[in-house]
């Protein structure tokens, strides 16, 4: 418990009650405490749980449908085997593990040593885009949407990071991946994205890789763009001036969609390429739950994080994949998407399905194909007066 609490301190960010949104939080030996509305918090097994605990419903949109959703929250920790979160039904006796036999044979325990999951974890690449920043150690990077800490344990080697998860075993898990590793200026918290624990005006960096697809689904009786809108405000509250957000994300209009590749977060095939009340009810039809994992086009991506009060975004197509990319192609020049796929795209990468789309890659005007690859990866600055 106490590290948690001295590592908090060491990096020097400032929390803030979710709750009422306006208390400094106070540490005491066991929980959190906040000066304003006295809300505590506590800690399990070492790692502060920042949540807002009841789903209210205070952004519903007015003009949406709220009878079309399960009115009834998920539980907590309740996540798709898709999400990349460890999701375990016994989450102690896999920490036990974690704690008796270290964080990488636990988790090969778990998935396999060949699996994606644990290539998530490990691959050097999950910060590969790191070159587009200029990173220094003064830095303090928020990481939403955490998992296994892939991603924040790399970046721990170059700044102050916090890796934030609403699930607790995900976030319990970074902070014994962090001691093991040596890595002191890494803490791991539970918390939400829509409620993000923090005084405004202190990250340089806020990293959200496929998590905020998955956002909505904390918050069924709400609109899903609502939620999503509500979160990436959130991140620029927290942000200084100046202050980027790295956000890596599917491609709604991906091409493979179009030749009956299935949408990963529904497992269905089409529903990101439908109107959303069509889309709503194949959803409700063919797996009884809404349709709350909702992904955009490179142009929606742009109005949404302008809505959210970005400015001067840049985008880029992430290959083969956001988690691990080992190509970041900027789509705003033609001739760079022409070189990349003449020169570097690999047809023999594309295998089943997907052989039949190396061909649309070669033919399609490149800055038409950019409106269709798989996935993005977006750069949005807070503007110096924001
Ligand atoms: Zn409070």
């Amino acid at each position: 418990m106490k590290i948690s609490q001295k590592v908090m301190k060491e990096t020097k960010i400032k929390y803030q009650c979710p709750k009422c949104k306006e208390g400094a939080i106070d540490y005491f030996e066991d929980r959190l405490h906040c000066r304003s509305c006295s809300q505590e918090y506590e800690f399990r097994r070492g790692v502060p749980i920042l949540d807002v605990g009841d789903r209210n419903n205070e952004y519903v949109c007015d003009n949406f449908d709220s009878e079309q959703r399960d009115t009834e929250c998920q539980p907590f920790y309740k996540v798709s085997p898709h999400s990349g979160a460890i999701g375990v039904d016994n989450p102690d006796r896999f920490l036990d593990e974690v704690e008796q036999r270290g964080w990488r044979p636990a988790l090969e325990n778990l998935w396999g040593a060949g699996s994606a999951g644990l290539l998530r974890a490990v691959a050097p690449n999950r910060v590969a885009w790191k070159y587009l920043l200029e990173i220094d150690r003064s830095w303090k990077a928020l990481d939403i949407g955490a998992g296994t800490g892939g991603l924040s344990c790399r970046l721990a080697e170059e700044c102050s990071v916090v890796a934030l998860d609403k699930s607790w075993c995900d976030a319990v898990f970074i902070h014994l991946r962090a001691q093991q590793d040596r890595l002191s200026r890494l803490e791991a918290i539970v918390a939400e994205a829509t409620y993000l624990p923090f005084e405004s005006n202190q990250f340089d960096l806020t990293t959200m890789i496929g998590s905020l697809e998955w956002i909505p689904t904390t918050w069924p009786q709400n609109h899903p763009r609502q939620t999503q809108l509500q979160a990436l405000r959130e991140i620029y509250r927290v942000l200084k001036p100046n202050g980027k957000l790295f956000l890596g994300i599917e491609n709604r209009l991906y091409l493979g969609y179009f030749l009956g590749i299935k949408e990963p977060h529904t497992n269905l095939k089409y529903i990101s390429l439908m109107d959303k009340e069509k889309a709503e009810i194949l959803s409700q039809d063919l797996r009884g739950q809404p349709y709350l994992e909702v992904t955009y086009s490179k142009d929606e991506y742009i109005e949404l994080l302008n809505e959210a009060g970005f400015d001067n975004i840049q985008a880029f197509w992430l290959y083969p994949d956001y988690s691990t990319p080992h190509y970041i192609i900027p789509l705003e020049k033609g001739n760079i998407i022409k070189y990349f796929i003449e020169e570097r795209l690999n047809p023999w990468d594309f295998k089943g399905i997907r052989s039949s789309l190396f061909p649309f890659y070669r033919l399609l005007d490149p800055l038409e194909l950019n409106n269709h690859v798989e996935f993005y990866g977006f750069i949005a600055r807070k503007s110096n007066d924001g």
